[in-house]
């Protein structure tokens, strides 16, 4: 199957899942977009009320600081990929249940291994303590002290590098984690320029 099959095998897996109760609460499932041959994957936490409303990822609030701090380091999202770690949204956007990041990730799994990014970018700490769980490396650490470094990790056999940095969503209630985000995202950009000459 090529990368475009199984992308969409998995997005219509993840529209028709009922793997968990929240497939009886959510309006929309959302699989994630973005470029299939993307070398950056952004990995949020769980649909919000937009995102469930319209079927895509980062498209409130979050979205929209999301939007600004990709275009201030010249990326947009037709070039990454981004996703999240559960694919429905929980009610009232309560954080996803260890059972339901268990049962969902295997979608996650499938998206990584396919487009095979050479950066992944965990927003927050359920995308991050997957990774680096994932990656065998987790450190007993919150996202305030694994952000703003780079792991270089293998994830699912695949040479990555593990960017951890703040959700967009906690700037908005937090504006001290503003900066700190600003500061993560020039050293994406940096990480990014390095892969490049790598090519
Ligand atoms: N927050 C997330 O973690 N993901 C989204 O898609 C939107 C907000």
């Amino acid at each position: 199957m090529s990368k475009k099959e199984v992308m969409e095998a998995v997005a219509n897996e993840v529209k028709a899942c009922r793997k968990c109760r929240l497939g009886d609460t959510r309006t929309n499932a959302v699989p994630g977009e973005g470029s299939l041959d993307a070398t950056i994957l952004f990995i949020g936490e769980a649909p919000g009320y937009w995102e469930d409303a319209k079927g895509r990822p980062f498209v409130g609030a979050a979205g929209k600081l999301l939007d600004t701090l990709l275009s201030e380091i010249n990326l947009s999202r037709s070039t990454v990929y981004i996703t999240n770690v559960i694919k429905c949204r929980p009610p009232k956007n309560r954080a996803p249940s260890p059972t339901e990041v268990e049962t969902c990730t295997p979608y996650l799994k499938r998206q990584i291994k396919t487009i095979q990014p050479e950066i992944i970018v965990t927003l927050g700490r359920h995308a991050t303590s997957y990774v680096l769980s994932e990656a065998g490396t987790k450190e007993a650490a919150g996202i305030t002290k694994l952000r703003g470094k780079v792991y270089s990790v293998k994830l699912f056999g695949l040479p990555v590098s593990v960017l951890p940095t703040f959700h967009p969503a906690a700037v908005l209630y937090n504006a001290k984690h503003k900066d700190p985000l600003k500061r993560d995202f020039q050293l994406l950009k940096s990480l990014t320029a390095k892969s490049q000459q790598g090519h």
